[in-house]
Parts: C-alpha cells; structure tokens; sequence
C-alpha cells in the first residue's frame, strides 16, 4: 500500500506543477545536499540576441554575421538561433554551406564558397594558438556576454557577442534552497568569466565553467564525492548529467531526452518549483518519522 502521506504529496505535487517519474527518487530528494543548475536554458532563458559585432582585419560587420549565420544556419544550439535571427533582423541573405559539421561543446563548420569557415567559442581559440588581441572581449565577457568567433580558413575575422536573459525566478530559487542548507552550484561550457557573472548576480555558491558536454556527468561524480547532489537542467547536453546525479530534475516542457533522463519533471520553466521539490520531501518524510 502507498503511505497517505506520499499519495497526497504526489497530488500535491501535481497541482505544484511537477510529475514525479520515480518514487524512490522523490524519497531521496529529501536528503540531498546541493544542487547543480545548469546555466544556459536552465537558470537564463537560453534565448540568445547579438549585442555586439566585432569586424577584425578590414572585414565588413555584415560579411561577419553573414558567414557565421550560414554556417549557424545548419544548426539547432541556442548561439545558432541567436545568430540566425541578428542576420535575419539585418536582412541579411544567408550562402549555401558544404560539408557541416558541429562539435558539441565547441562549435560549428563548413564551406561556404571554397572557404572553410568555423565558428567557435574561446576554448577552441586559446587551444588553436590564435590571441584575438583585442580588449573588448573579456570586457564583453565579464559583463556575462558569451563570444563566439568567424574563422575563415582559419584566420580570425570577427566576433559576435550574445547575450542571454537570467530567469527572473532564478535568483529565488537559490535563495530559498540556501535557507534549506543545500549548496548550489552551476555547471556549464560557458566561459569562465560569462559564469562568473551569472554565479555572482545569483548568488551560487560555486560554479564549473568550460565543460564539455561528455564531462558533465564526470562532475557531478566529483560533486557527488562531498555531496548528495541534485541536478537541474533542460536535455541539451546535460541527459547524461541528469542520470548521474541522485536526482536529476528537467526543467520545462523541455526536451524528451531531459523528460526521459530525469526522475522529476517540471511543468513550467521555473527553477523555484526545483527548489520547491526539494522542500516538499524533506517536509512529506520529516511527517512520516
Ligand atoms: P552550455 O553548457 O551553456 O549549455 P554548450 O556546451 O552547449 O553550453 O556550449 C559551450 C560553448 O561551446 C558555448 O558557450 C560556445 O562557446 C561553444 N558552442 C557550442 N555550440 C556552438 C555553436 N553552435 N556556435 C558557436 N559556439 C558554440
Ligand atoms: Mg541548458
């Protein structure tokens, strides 16, 4: 027989807006530790716009956005959409792409016109021995920008800064889960020091910057060495993540990979109701001792 108390906890949960996929799961959420958001999607709305057009080495701001938008063009990433919508806003056509190819984590490629044209985050720049050379990047960086950059036939010929939007619920939801003692943390291949700006405007207690998609799961393993963790994300790159943690929380409608990785599912894209899960175990078996 199912105890009252877990039988009016799963309606409460359901009017609460989130569908409990696995029982025992629900029962260990009570004794987690801390938490890991996912950035992008997850704690920020992971809609991107073009705030910046930089133009290196005589390039026009228009053959920069012109480039990245046709390579960008052929893929799904919340960057590409950003992209692909500034070009679109620019009316600026699009030119055909060979051979495209993306690297989750890293970026996109292809040829356009003969030319071998990527369009990479600065990981892959710093690892490629290219120094962008120019101050406004960090600067654009550290206000919580992400850069991405155009090189054609591997030479540096511009870059787009983007910004995404924090989710207004974001900053409650950390609030609340430090009143409960758990630790919260964000994990995202973003770079350093656009994290930090994100992890400083909420309040995280510490945040994983630069990771690729494969090693998501590996730091929750490290996490998991000091606490019992919790991860909250939206599929995209993190499904692995989601199955590792001791509770894996998707949030929103989502992907079906998230719906599918996670133990909990989140109706809307409120990262509260995260916090809320949380709180509603450690309240529904604190009742049962
Ligand atoms: P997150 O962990 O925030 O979801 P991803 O792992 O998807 O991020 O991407 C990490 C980084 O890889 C991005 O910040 C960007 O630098 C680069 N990147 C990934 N996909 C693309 C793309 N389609 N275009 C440009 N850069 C990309
Ligand atoms: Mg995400």
């Amino acid at each position: 027989a199912v105890p009252l108390v877990i039988a009016v906890s799963t309606a409460l949960a359901a009017k609460s807006g989130f569908l409990i996929r696995d029982r025992s799961a629900f029962e260990r959420a009570k004794d987690l530790t801390a938490v890991v958001f996912d950035k992008t999607g997850t704690l920020t709305t992971g809609v991107f716009g073009v705030t910046d057009i930089l133009a290196f080495g005589g390039a026009a701001e228009d053959d920069v956005v012109r480039a990245t938008a046709s390579v960008e063009a052929h893929s799904e990433h919340p960057i590409a959409r950003g992209v692909v919508r500034s070009a679109e806003e620019r009316g600026i056509a699009l030119l055909p792409v060979e051979r495209f190819r993306a690297i989750p984590g890293v970026g996109v490629e292809g040829t356009v016109g003969g030319r071998s044209v990527r369009v990479v985050g600065p990981g892959y720049l710093a690892e490629s021995g290219i120094d962008a050379g120019d101050g406004r990047i960090q600067a654009l960086q550290r206000q919580g920008k992400t850069v991405v950059f155009l090189l054609e036939d591997d030479r540096l010929t511009g870059a787009l800064a983007l910004a995404d939007i924090i989710r207004p619920e974001s900053g409650e939801a950390i609030r609340r889960l430090k009143e409960m003692g758990v630790r919260c943390m964000m994990l995202t291949g973003d770079n350093r020091d656009v994290a930090a700006w994100v992890a400083g405007e909420l309040g995280l207690d510490e945040f994983f910057a630069g990771v690729l998609p494969h090693e998501k799961a590996e730091k929750i393993r490290e996490v998991q060495r000091r606490y019992r963790v919790a991860m909250v994300g939206d599929g995209i790159n993190d499904a692995p993540a989601l199955v590792e943690a001791d509770l894996g929380i998707a949030i929103g409608a989502g992907t079906d990979v998230a719906v599918e990785s996670a133990d909990i599912v989140l109706v809307r894209s409120d990262p509260r109701d995260a916090a809320a899960v949380i709180d509603l175990a450690k309240k529904t078996y604190r009742k049962m001792l």
